[in-house]
């Protein structure tokens, strides 16, 4: 999304081309839509020259086995050792993929960026929040730029990288901008109660970036423990989130 024309580009369900991002910008660039998904994203990726690729590596291939294999006793798809493959799995279902990625410039021009392959282990043809507007990303070239990765449900069902920039809008800073979309994340979420811990409290990862129009920038998690890049025009650093909840040792 670009801030001083106020375009967007996303594409969606895009199979087998290693940089969507680069064709989401290209629908952005070179056609009147927003949002191409599946075959006709892919015809348009290719009439732009871009090269189908199997993406499917050796490991994800293994991985996805396991999966399938673990997933039910109930089918004909049998695991050596269920439990113990469940246990190797969990880094791949709860850590993904996703970047999001906003910059301003020295003339005040907002961007951002986010790209994602989506969870593992989805229901085919689910779109997430990354490509829909105003869910992974939003940026407005009056106020600031945000952008989100982790639990895009959540994202879809509060349009909230909108939030946070209208939050940016109202005179927050960008960090207490990404804490408010947080908050209503986490409230929603209590009426939910599969999406809860034991303790009542989200039992998933999230997270917002956000950058105003003065080049103030923030972040924020629902839980401890996570980092954020920036580089501020003269260096690459690494900063910690905000957060909503302090995570148990
Ligand atoms: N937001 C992405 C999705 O829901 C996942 C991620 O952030 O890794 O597909």
């Amino acid at each position: 999304m670009y801030g001083p024309t106020h375009k967007a580009g996303a594409v969606a369900s895009l199979r087998n081309i290693k940089t969507p991002s680069k064709v989401a910008k290209l629908v952005m660039e070179r056609s009147g839509h927003v949002l191409l998904v599946g075959e006709g994203a892919l015809k348009f990726a290719r009439a732009h020259g871009f090269k189908e690729e199997d993406l499917l590596t050796e490991k994800a291939r293994e991985i996805w086995l396991k999966w399938k294999e673990a997933m039910s006793d109930k089918d004909y798809w049998l695991s050596p050792d269920e439990k113990k493959i469940m246990a190797e799995l969990r880094p791949y279902i709860e850590h993904y993929g996703t970047i999001n990625c906003l910059a301003k410039d020295g003339a005040g021009v907002l961007a951002g960026v986010t790209t994602t392959s989506g969870y593992a282990f989805k229901i085919p043809g689910r779109v997430g929040d990354s490509p829909i507007i105003g869910a992974g990303l939003y940026v407005d070239n009056t106020i600031g730029a945000a952008g989100s990765t982790g639990f895009g449900e959540a994202n879809l069902r509060t349009c909230s990288s909108f939030q946070v920039v209208q939050f940016m809008g109202q005179g927050f800073s960008p960090e207490e901008s990404c804490l408010k979309a947080m908050q209503v994340i986490a409230e929603k979420a209590r009426l939910q109660p599969r999406l809860l811990n034991e303790d009542g409290l989200p039992n998933f990862g999230h997270s917002f970036y956000a950058v105003n129009k003065k080049g103030e920038y923030g972040s924020a998690g629902m839980w401890s423990g996570h980092r954020y890049a920036v580089h501020d025009g003269k260096e690459n650093k690494h900063k910690e989130e905000a957060y909503l909840f302090k995570r148990k040792k």
